[in-house]
C-alpha cells in the first residue's frame, strides 16, 4: 500500500533496524522502543489485521515471531517478555499493517501484564459468552 509506512520499510523507502527477514516477514526495532529489544514483526504483504491476513502467511508468520523472540532471548538475555498484537482503533493499533510486537521484560522494569491493558469485566455468565462464541464458528 502506497501511505502505509511499514509498506515503505518493507520496500526499503524508510530506514528501520531490520533483525531478521525472510520471504514472509520482516523484523525490525520499533523507533519508539518501550523496552531495548522493542521488536516489530511485519508481514511482507499489506494485511490490516489477523482477519485480513491469508491463511497460509499465517503459520509462517509466527515462526518469525518465534525465531526473533529465540534471538532476542539469547542475545539480550530479557527475563521474559510480552508478546501481542493491536488490533483495531479501540485496542490503540495505529499503523494499519499487522504487526506483532515483541517486548522484552526485566524483572523491575516498572511494567504489568497483558491483562492489565484493560479493566472491563464482563457482567454476563462465562457459559452464555462461551456459547456465543461457539455459534460464531
Ligand atoms: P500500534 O499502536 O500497535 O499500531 O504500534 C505501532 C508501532 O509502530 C509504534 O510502537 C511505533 O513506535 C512504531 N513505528 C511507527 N513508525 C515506525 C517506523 N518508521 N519505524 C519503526 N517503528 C515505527
Amino acid at each position: 500500500m502506497e501511505t502505509c509506512v511499514f509498506c515503505k520499510i518493507v520496500k526499503g523507502e524508510i530506514n528501520a533496524e531490520i533483525i531478521y527477514e525472510n520471504s514472509h516477514a520482516l523484523a525490525f526495532l520499533d523507533a519508539i522502543p518501550r523496552a531495548k529489544g522493542h521488536a516489530l514483526v511485519v508481514p511482507m504483504r499489506h494485511f490490516e489485521n489477523i482477519r485480513a491476513m491469508d491463511a497460509a502467511e499465517i503459520q509462517p508468520f509466527f515462526e518469525i515471531v518465534q525465531k526473533v523472540v529465540n534471538m532476542i532471548k539469547d542475545s539480550l538475555k530479557p527475563d521474559g517478555f510480552t508478546l501481542g498484537m493491536n488490533y483495531d482503533r479501540a485496542s490503540g493499533q495505529e499503523v494499519d499493517h499487522m504487526h506483532f510486537h515483541i517486548l522484552p521484560r526485566w524483572y523491575g522494569d516498572g511494567g504489568h501484564s497483558i491483562q492489565s491493558v484493560v479493566a472491563n469485566s464482563p457482567k454476563e455468565d462465562l457459559k452464555l459468552i462461551a456459547e456465543k462464541i461457539r455459534q460464531a464458528k
